[in-house]
């Protein structure tokens, strides 16, 4: 693959030696791991790709592509749907191998790379007993999901993941290294908290903790499709009853072949909660008795276990290398027709992967001004995805047209809002004013402020004015 705009050898190759990690062209090992992501309907091709090291290499990149005019995108964990993390053609940098993580027990923070995925925060952090805000999947990175916005179990208690940022390191597209927070660089700090990667390579996060774990009660709990409709009215008490320690997460999907399904169901329908609760075992035990003894459950492991143990419950469901699609709205509440429409368009599903999900948010993140950060949608009360997933490009067209079908006849109960992070690559031109809503101008101003030639477009993109 040639560089689109050609560059000498020799000046490959003197950057290459300034680089403490790998600098890898097509055909190098590792680089085919490097550049395919979560999604396999992406498949870019760099012409270079830096394994960064260290914040000395991620400069390195940055004065690189800016001085050869080279188009730069950034890989955290790579489970963007978009696939916006890889380039065709340019310099990917790849953040994957700056994984390391820090908690300062004094300041009640966390500082991690910007390579981390989520289980290497909460790992270190569980530690003390303690977590950051972050998402329902271990192997997501913590790059894109918290520049995105980020919700997870703690949510309902403490906000979207940026609520809970305390400051970041970021390279600028000039190559300098600044630090934001309230104090530093507050303008910066404010776009950075839901604006994507638009500003600059972010080399570190710092967030607030909070006392969770190391033990929670938690899991999932599952009944046969034909009982849909008394679990959506199950999962639509909870959330109007439920205290914020509680998370409910409702799904319809074909039974995965779980050991703790009975294999007389693998492959046929059914619908599933995903429950945390973050309190003491002993209230989070009497909370979920009443959910572990609802109807007549086909599989049930709700239990008291370790917070870790349920952040890594759903890592394998959602493997690296199928092929991805996903259709998302967030919804201010549960009208009892949108629920009837998510049951009906739970029962159309196409592939044993696919599920249409509704995560519960409703509780500290409505207590927010909408301004007090970009990713605002502080009406949100729950997330509607709708996920295609499937193994072959012969599939493409059906599982699609599924994911657009149901989306088309439920987006009807949006507030108008979606969730930047779940936006796929043909809606990046669209849906980015949704995703933001008013405070769309401001990033405007950050964006015209800091990256004025639009450096890093390789994203949910802002351009500057
Ligand atoms: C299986 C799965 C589960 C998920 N669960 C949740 C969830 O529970 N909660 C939730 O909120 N979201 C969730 N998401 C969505 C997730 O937040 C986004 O996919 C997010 O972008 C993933 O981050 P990443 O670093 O892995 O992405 P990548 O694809 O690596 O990066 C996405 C984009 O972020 C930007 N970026 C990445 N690193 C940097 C950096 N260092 N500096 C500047 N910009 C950067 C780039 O623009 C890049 O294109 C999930 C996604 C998947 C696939």
């Amino acid at each position: 693959m040639a560089i689109k705009k050609e560059i000498d050898q020799s000046v490959i190759d003197g950057f290459k030696a300034t680089l403490r990690g790998d600098l890898l062209t097509p055909g190098d090992p590792g680089y085919d791991d490097s550049r395919t992501i979560w999604n396999a309907m992406i498949d870019r091709k760099p012409a270079l790709i830096a394994r960064c090291l260290g914040v000395a290499d991620v400069v390195a990149c940055v004065n690189f592509a800016r001085d050869n005019e080279l188009l730069l995108s950034i890989k955290g964990g790579g489970h963007n749907i978009s696939g916006l993390a890889v380039c065709d053609g340019g310099l990917m940098i790849d953040m994957s191998l700056m994984r390391g993580v820090w908690v300062d027990h004094k300041t009640n923070t966390v500082h991690a790379q910007a390579g981390c995925l989520l289980g290497d925060v909460d790992r270190e952090t569980q530690l003390y007993g303690k977590a950051a805000v972050l998402g329902f999947v271990s192997n997501t990175g913590i790059a894109g999901l918290t520049l995105g916005g980020g919700f997870g179990y703690l949510t309902r208690r403490f906000g979207w993941t940026t609520d809970n940022l305390v400051s970041i390191e970021m390279i600028t597209a000039d190559g300098h290294i600044v630090q934001a927070s309230e104090k530093e660089n507050p303008d910066l700090f404010w776009g950075l908290r839901g604006g994507g990667g638009n500003f600059g390579v972010v080399t570190k996060f710092e967030y607030k903790l909070h006392p969770v774990g190391p033990e929670i009660v938690g899991g999932v709990i599952a009944w046969k499709g034909e009982d849909a409709a008394d679990v959506l009215e199950l999962y639509r008490t909870l959330s109007e009853q439920a205290p914020p320690e509680l998370t409910c997460v409702v799904l319809l999907r074909p039974a995965p072949p779980a050991p703790w399904l009975p294999k007389e169901i693998h492959g046929k329908p059914i619908a599933a909660l995903l429950v945390c609760y973050s309190g003491t075992i002993e209230e989070g035990e009497k909370l979920v008795a009443p959910i572990k003894a609802f109807g007549s459950p086909v599989g049930d492991i709700i239990q008291r276990r370790p917070y870790i143990a349920l952040q890594n419950l759903l890592d394998g469901t959602q493997p690296k290398g199928r092929r991805y699609y996903w259709k998302s709205e967030y919804f201010s509440g549960h009208d009892p027709l949108m629920l009837k429409k998510f049951e009906e368009h739970g029962s159309y599903i196409k592939s044993p992967h696919s599920a249409i999900i509704l995560f519960q948010l409703d509780g500290a993140l409505n207590k927010i001004p909408d301004d007090h950060s970009p990713v605002g949608n502080r009406n949100t009360k729950t997330v509607l995805n709708i996920t295609a997933s499937w193994e072959s490009p012969e599939d493409d067209q059906e599982n699609i047209e599924w994911a657009r079908s149901a989306w088309q006849d439920m987006r009807q109960f949006s507030t108008g809002g979606t969730y930047l992070n779940f936006l796929t690559e043909e809606e990046v031109g669209n849906r980015l004013q949704d995703a933001w809503g008013k405070n769309y101008d401001r990033l405007v101003e950050i964006k015209t402020k800091w990256d004025p030639e639009n450096f890093f477009r390789m994203n949910k993109n802002i351009p500057p004015r």
